[in-house]
């Protein structure tokens, strides 16, 4: 069986994270999205909000778990299993970070691979940060984010 893990922040999910993680899903036999817990980051969402809105925002999707973890990625990826990391690339400039994370993981550990996803165009441009920001300034983030998280956003004001 081929266990993938796609992690990150996903302060919140968005619709281009849903798309990365759907066509993982494709690929692979079991896709794990895990929130990294970073202590020093204080974050938007709390973890286990981030969490839930995962799970209501994937719940159709049958080979597809939510989880989070603290510490290393690949000490994690380790523990459950996988033996791939999924990231996203938008553009060039998510490229000279995600390598260099990539390396380091696979110094760490040669076993486990990452392998890079793109969305497609319609949500290459999405970002958390982007749409906390248009939500903050009272922009309509509907088009942006699953559901789950709008409706969830929508209360919260
Ligand atoms: P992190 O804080 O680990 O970068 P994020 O939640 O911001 O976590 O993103 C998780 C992963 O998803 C990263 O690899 C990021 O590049 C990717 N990603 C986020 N948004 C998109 C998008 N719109 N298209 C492609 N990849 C994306």
């Amino acid at each position: 069986m081929k266990i993938a893990v796609y992690p990150g922040s996903f302060d919140p999910i968005t619709k281009g994270h849903l798309d990365i993680l759907k066509t993982g899903a494709e690929i692979f036999d079991k896709v794990i999205i895990a929130v990294a817990r970073n202590s020093e980051k204080k974050g938007f969402l709390p973890v286990e909000e981030r969490v839930k809105l995962i799970r209501e925002s994937v719940k159709d999707i049958e080979n597809v778990e939510t989880d989070s973890f603290e510490g290393l990625t690949i000490e994690y990826a380790k523990k459950k299993g996988a033996k791939v990391l999924i990231r996203g690339l938008r553009a060039v400039s998510d490229f000279e970070y995600e390598l260099q994370l990539s390396q380091a993981n696979s110094a760490m550990c040669e076993d486990i691979k990452t392998v890079f996803l793109t969305t497609k165009p319609k949500y290459n441009f999405i970002s958390s940060s982007t749409i906390k920001e248009i939500y903050i300034n009272g922009g309509d983030i509907s088009k942006f984010v699953p559901d789950a998280v709008y409706n969830y956003l929508m209360e919260k004001k």
